[in-house]
């Protein structure tokens, strides 16, 4: 059973509501009288996808959305990382674009910042970022998003799209995994 490999809910569903409620607001606040301009919800694949899908159904603002795949890489020595893009934005007309990255949870920043600036040299309007979590104790670079549903301590979690070797992203809430869940022993 899935529930059973979670040592503690972080973040519960009633939260996770409530949070996503909120940057609705917010977005639609943000985002009323612009014109004719398009705007977009990127998510990054695939942890981002429960939370986008809430904040479609939350946001009265219409949008259009679309979808990259991504990994970051340079946590190392060097200080400047890489963009590795698995699954790029095809469409063209970005110069009528307004998009708000819709992202699962932020680390060490890295692929946010390389994204905004990958979106913004691609030739969007304007580019925000939008994270239902965030670990701000474990940034590498300085970066912090326009959206922020809720700041976690430093412990990987699990749930609410978020995975553990491609597994737990169903679960409606957020969780830290128990110590038998990377074992694999008892399923
Ligand atoms: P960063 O901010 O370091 O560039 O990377 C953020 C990415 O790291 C997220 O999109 C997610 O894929 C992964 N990540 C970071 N922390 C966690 C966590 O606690 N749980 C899971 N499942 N993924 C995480
Ligand atoms: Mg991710």
């Amino acid at each position: 059973m899935m529930d059973s490999m979670i040592a503690k809910v972080l973040v519960s569903a009633e939260e996770i509501d409530e949070l996503t409620t909120r940057i609705a607001a917010k977005i639609d606040e943000d985002y009323s009288g612009r014109g004719d301009k398009r705007l977009v919800l990127l998510g990054i694949l695939k942890g981002s996808v429960v939370f986008l899908g809430d904040l479609m159904r939350k946001l009265k603002t219409p949008h259009e959305i679309e979808f990259m795949k991504v990994s970051s890489y340079g946590a190392g020595t060097k200080s400047t990382g890489e963009l590795k893009i698995h699954l790029d934005v095809t469409r063209s007309d970005l110069g009528d674009c307004d998009i708000i990255i819709v992202e699962d949870i932020i680390d060490s920043g890295r692929t946010l910042s390389h994204l905004v600036r990958y979106l913004k040299e691609r030739g969007a309007v304007s580019v925000r970022t939008c994270t239902c979590l965030d670990k701000p104790s474990r940034r590498e670079v300085d970066f912090s998003a326009d959206y922020v549903g809720r700041e976690i301590p430093d412990e990987f979690v699990v749930g609410y799209g978020l995975d553990y070797d491609e597994k737990y992203r169903m679960l409606p809430y957020v969780g830290v995994l128990a110590p038998e869940a990377y074992t694999g022993s008892a399923e």
